[in-house]
């Protein structure tokens, strides 16, 4: 812990943890080693981790990287980071992230962006982690914490593992408890581990996992022994490419990243089948107005009365003008423009047209997958990204549209409720980490996890 610590403190430069708890850590480690002596050691006993600051933690601030909320300490843990805590595992601080997890590129934080520790060839410049769990990426990819936890609504622990070629998984809905974690988009959101690899996605996301009767819905399924399912055997199995992700213009080291990841689990003893998932070119469309729909109802919650930050008033200004001043000031542009969008989707006028026919499209997207599962098809192989890490300021605030297409693989995966890994498999020609997507299917995060252990 103490080893961690330091290192995060010469760190600084890449702002990947934006609230640092060394004294907590240091008390929590000495805990564990108590627990070590004793022989009592659960399985991430003495590990130290970070949390993204999406989690409530208790007396430690929490501002989803928001200024609305500023100064936030909940007097409560979230389920997952307490079950962390539950096995032994040491919380070093919390991580940055897109403001409200909203976000590709870690740049609509309140504390800045993150910052990759990777760069391109020869050059300088910055590049983004990636979001929205930058923080949790760069730390990991950058040894300030051996693992991270991410939250994943479209791609927001796959999308960061594959910039910074570390390993996340996004479970199935309902597996990991969202009680405790700042909701964004609640159908959609889901937490899960971001680790150095596949060993230890199994490890932590087992501590992770489980029934919580504080989220209805959180499943009540036994949690297996993931760990214990990385045989690396996939002799048999059906991996399913499907053709719809094949997109006009990919880059030819992405098309080649894909056809060697393809070959690795052929040569493991894989059956590769070429499928269908017809409905993939509406997923990235049918997200932007689901999520931010939810989005705009869960976000009207912050009000300058309940959490956080309110604005000066005026002489004469009522509570309208109180909501007004504190929700302009507190959010930043991604979060005014998804409220904006999620508020015209759900209105009166506009809801069949939009609301309606996005959630229609998703259940054609699920069908997709389950269709193909129905045929046999075990995992999934597309690639995580449909580039490598770019760089700060690249894609900018003008054109959200540039920065939503990041997304277009990771999408359906949150649309379904399925499970998905990305999993380090290569480098572009400037060095760059590339990561392969595997989606599986529910609830068979241990037979993901092996799959994903064999193309490692
Ligand atoms: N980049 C996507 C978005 O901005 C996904 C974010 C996420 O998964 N939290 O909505």
């Amino acid at each position: 812990t103490e080893t961690f610590l330091k290192a995060i403190d010469d760190a600084d430069a890449l702002n990947a943890f934006v609230h640092k708890t060394p004294e907590l850590a240091l008390e929590r480690a000495k805990a564990a080693d108590v627990r070590i002596a004793q022989g009592d050691a659960p399985d991430m006993c003495g590990l130290p981790i970070g949390i993204k600051d999406l989690f409530c933690t208790k007396g430690v601030p929490s501002q989803a990287a928001s200024a609305i909320l500023e100064g936030f300490k909940p007097e409560y843990e979230s389920t997952i980071s307490q079950k962390l805590e539950d096995s032994g595992a040491v919380m070093l601080g919390k991580l940055n992230m897109d403001e409200f997890a909203m976000g590709s590129s870690n740049e609509t934080s309140v504390y800045g962006n993150a910052i990759n520790p990777w760069r391109r060839g020869n050059d300088d410049a910055a590049l983004t982690p990636g979001g929205s769990s930058g923080g949790s990426a760069s730390a990991v990819a950058a040894d300030l914490c051996l693992a991270a936890t991410g939250t994943d609504t479209g791609g927001s622990i796959r999308q960061p593992a594959a910039f910074t070629g570390i390993t996340g998984i996004k479970p199935t809905y309902g597996r990991c408890s969202r009680w405790g974690v700042v909701a964004f988009a609640s159908s959609l959101d889901q937490a899960g581990p971001m680790t150095k690899d596949v060993r230890d996605a199994a490890i932590m996301l087992e501590a992770m996992c489980g029934h919580d009767e504080k989220d209805s819905t959180s499943v009540d399924l036994a949690v297996p022994n993931f760990e214990a399912m990385l045989t690396g055997d996939i002799r048999g199995k059906k991996i399913g490419i499907p053709k719809e992700y094949r997109m006009d213009g990919m880059p030819a080291e992405i098309e080649k990243l894909w056809a060697d990841g393809t070959e690795m689990l052929k040569a493991a003893g894989a059956e590769i089948v070429d499928i269908s998932l017809p409905h993939t070119k509406y997923a990235l469309p049918a997200y932007y107005v689901i999520a931010p729909a939810e989005a705009s109802s869960n976000l009207a919650r912050y009000d300058g009365v309940r959490y956080g930050h309110r604005a000066t008033l005026a002489a004469g200004d009522g509570i309208t003008e109180m909501y007004e001043k504190t929700r302009a000031e507190g959010f930043g542009h991604e979060v005014q423009r998804r409220v904006m969008v999620g508020t015209y989707v759900l209105s009166a006028g506009f809801y069949d047209a939009y609301y309606n026919r996005a959630r229609r499209v998703r259940t054609l997207i699920k069908q997709d997958f389950e269709n193909v599962f129905a045929q046999g098809i075990d995992a999934i192989l597309t690639p995580a990204t449909p580039s490598a890490a770019f760089g700060l300021g690249e894609m900018t605030d003008a054109d959200p549209i540039q920065m939503y297409l990041n997304d277009v693989f990771t999408v359906t995966v949150n649309l379904a409720g399925l499970p998905g890994i990305s999993v380090p498999t290569g480098v572009d020609s400037q060095g760059l980490p590339l990561g392969l997507q595997l989606i599986g299917r529910p609830w068979e995060e241990g037979d993901l996890l092996n799959t994903a252990y064999a193309l490692e």
